[in-house]
């Protein structure tokens, strides 16, 4: 088990990774004195609080729309609010992205109501400000500011790229859209590198490499999923041989290796018996003999309804294994469907 439930907020688990204890250690550890060290964990600790509020902005405004969140995952290097569906209009996916960087800027306002000396500590002494905490609440709000400010940059999939992606796609496809705010994302993570490498700064370096990496997958993810929702079974199918169960083995086998056809419907009369598949038959004539009827082979048929969405086949096909399905519109069946076929759908040559 790689991270465990701390709390559970309007039905969202908030789970934390296990990484994520390295960095209250690291900076407990590299601290000079004890006292140095308990501030360093208790400002880590607070700092948590509000990734996991700004979490939780994003989480309340998807399940606002609709949208159901699975779990909001903390990582050393932020939190993670899991949604489980793209939001259905850009307008939504903009309030989404945009509510958690403004929980962080409700925080500094509120730090600043709370504690007017927070951004103004000339008048008091040093001393003064470390006994009163003052200081931490200080950097606590100096923190939420650059989280807002660094999390709005329009670094795709960062909460900024998503707002310039909502704002094309109000104008543009989302597909044009995503390939555009990924592009800008890629840029400002090289810069990120760049800058980490530049100022020895590990933290900015690694955030580069996941933005870069993270762009490039959310992309392929949205002009894949563009490519199969326009398609359904329907442009897939193929006419389809089909065999009778006292069809013997050995008579079908030549025919059966010739086509490339994935599995044979058995029909007797106006009867479904059941399908084959390609491999079935292969297999059949060297366990069982060229004598043995088609019957013997014959496995329960899986049919689908030419309607039904591309990714949707794929699922069943890949969830218990079939080489093809039936097609069946109604009582009538029309032909057959082979995972080759769907996979040249997804991955075009
Ligand atoms: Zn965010």
């Amino acid at each position: 088990m790689s991270s465990f439930r701390i709390a559970t907020v309007r039905g969202i688990p908030i789970k934390i990774h296990w990484t994520f204890f390295i960095l209250p250690l690291f900076y407990g550890l590299s601290a000079g004195s004890t006292a140095g060290a308990v501030r360093g964990v208790v400002f880590i600790l607070l700092l948590f609080a509000c990734v996991v509020a700004h979490e939780l902005g994003h989480s309340i405004a998807a399940q606002f729309y609709g949208i159901r969140v699975k779990e909001i995952l903390l990582l050393p290097l932020g939190g993670l609010a899991q949604i489980t569906r793209m939001p259905r209009r850009p307008i939504h996916e903009f309030f989404i992205a945009i509510a958690g960087p403004a929980v962080n800027i409700l925080i500094v306002i509120i730090l600043g109501l709370l504690v007017p000396s927070v951004l103004d500590l000339r008048r008091l002494s040093q001393q003064a400000v470390a006994l009163a905490g003052v200081d931490l609440l200080r950097d606590l709000t100096i923190a939420n500011l650059y989280l807002a400010v660094f999390n709005l940059l329009p670094a795709f999939p960062m909460d900024g790229g998503r707002v310039l992606r909502a704002l094309l796609n109000m104008v543009l496809p989302l597909t044009t859209a995503t390939s555009i705010a990924s592009w800008v994302g890629r840029v400002f993570a090289i810069g990120f590198v760049m800058l980490g490498l530049a100022t020895s700064s590990w933290t900015l370096t690694l955030i580069g490499m996941f933005i870069f990496f993270g762009a490039g997958a959310e992309n392929s993810m949205v002009q894949q999923g563009a490519r199969w929702q326009a398609r359904t079974v329907a442009d897939l199918m193929r006419p389809a041989t089909s065999l009778h169960p006292f069809d013997l083995i050995g008579q079908i086998e030549p025919m059966v290796r010739a086509s490339a056809q994935p599995v044979y419907p058995v029909i007797d009369g106006a009867r479904l018996e059941g399908m084959v598949s390609r491999e079935a038959v292969l297999q059949g004539l060297h366990y069982f003999g060229a004598g043995t009827p088609v019957q013997a082979i014959t496995a329960r048929a899986h049919y689908v309804h030419p309607d039904i969405p591309i990714d949707a086949l794929y699922e069943i096909l890949s969830m218990r294994h079939l080489p093809g399905v039936l097609v069946i519109d109604g009582k009538q069946l029309l032909v057959v469907v082979g995972v080759d076929d769907v996979l040249q759908v997804v991955n075009p040559a």
